[in-house]
């Protein structure tokens, strides 16, 4: 049977999201690394390690994200790996955009690496490389191939805007080919390339996709996906009258950690010096004020805070000048399962 909650951020549970890098071999269109407030260095494996003793308490119940830019670009990845494992994280994940670098399916190991998490932006060749780049469709395919041939669980990650919402019916047949066990669906953002007045932005069109569309398509195709029996997790974005309004950087415990020391609770505050904490000597320390935690606090009607700041064009307002509805935490997800 199909079923879909909404899953309740949790205390109990810790999600380290650790950009190791922030250099890339691509230059997707809706890019939102900004090494210009994220750094652009590549960590040394001593730092990574020091890092992540930062979080190694209670580590079997922290969830552990490699990321970048490409992290596979990092010739010490593996190294990273096999110390994250040996501190006990409940689970360690890497993201990709497929290319896979240093040959890193041969220096990890199933039981060290839970999911590699490949990203593509299109059902077909020609949208996804019009977005990510010539090529990369045709990589990311080989390398989620090679990856579950080599008994690696694999997870997909697609960001829905107006460039790619047409072709998502597509999307059923090619992840159950695929083999793919987990699939995340993300909506994009007026951040980093995609932003509007980025001349990146295809044939000039607005990437965003309404929210009508977003509700009319996505609830959908993500029921399709999951009778093939993928668990599939997407953003809730608008809520309802009746639901209630909550702040992941309040409630949940999450850590968006970059490369120039910079720890973030929310990850629509990465494009400033808003970060509530940040690496000083290897040591997680509390940043000064005023920062993202200052603005955790305000009880806005429109909800999120960070959306009204940096993306009011995601709101609209009746003729009494009042919202219409709430814009959720980005970090507020449906999953939908067959059990
Ligand atoms: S693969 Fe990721 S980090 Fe690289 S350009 Fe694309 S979105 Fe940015
Ligand atoms: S996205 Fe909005 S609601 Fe979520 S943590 Fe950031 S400020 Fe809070």
């Amino acid at each position: 049977m199909i079923r879909t909650k909404t899953v309740t951020f949790s205390k109990n549970s810790t999600n380290i999201f650790f950009h190791i890098l922030t250099k890339c071999n691509l230059k997707c269109r809706h890019c939102y690394i900004n090494p210009g407030q994220q750094g652009k260095n590549t960590l040394p494996l001593a730092v990574i390690c020091a890092w992540l003793e930062a979080f190694a308490q209670d580590s079997n119940s922290k969830n552990l994200i490699f990321l970048g830019g490409e992290p596979t670009l990092h010739p010490d990845l593996p190294g990273a790996v096999e110390y994250a494992h040996n501190l006990g994280f409940g689970s360690i994940t890497i993201d990709t955009n497929g290319y896979l670098f240093h040959d890193i399916l041969a220096k990890v190991k199933p039981g060290e690496v839970d999911f590699f998490s490949f990203s593509l932006d299109g059902a077909t060749r020609d949208t996804n490389d019009r977005i990510r780049g010539a090529g990369s469709f045709d990589t990311c395919i080989t390398g989620i191939r090679k990856a579950n041939s080599k008994g690696f669980a694999t997870s997909l990650i697609f960001t829905i805007s107006s460039a790619n919402i047409h072709e998502v019916d597509r999307l059923p047949p090619l992840l159950k080919d695929l083999g793919i066990d987990r699939f995340f669906i993300q909506i994009i953002g007026l951040r980093g390339r995609s932003a509007k007045k980025n001349p990146t932005r295809i044939r000039n069109q607005t990437l965003q996709v309404t929210k009508s569309q977003w509700l009319n398509t996505i609830p959908r195709v993500a029921g399709r996906i999951a009778e093939f029996g993928i668990t599939v997790t997407y953003p809730k974005v608008f809520l309802g009258p009746a639901e209630k309004f909550e702040c992941a950087g309040l409630v949940a415990d999450n850590y968006f950690v970059f490369p120039n020391g910079r720890v973030y609770r929310c990850p629509l505050c990465e494009d400033f010096a808003l970060h509530s904490l940040v690496f000083k000597n290897n040591r997680l320390t509390p940043a000064q004020k005023l920062n993202e935690r200052d603005l955790f606090q305000l009880n806005i009607a429109e909800g999120c805070v960070m959306n009204k700041l940096i993306q009011p064009d995601n709101l609209s307002y009746n003729s009494a000048g009042e919202p219409e509805y709430k814009i959720a935490c980005c970090l507020l997800k449906e999953e939908i399962r067959n059990d």
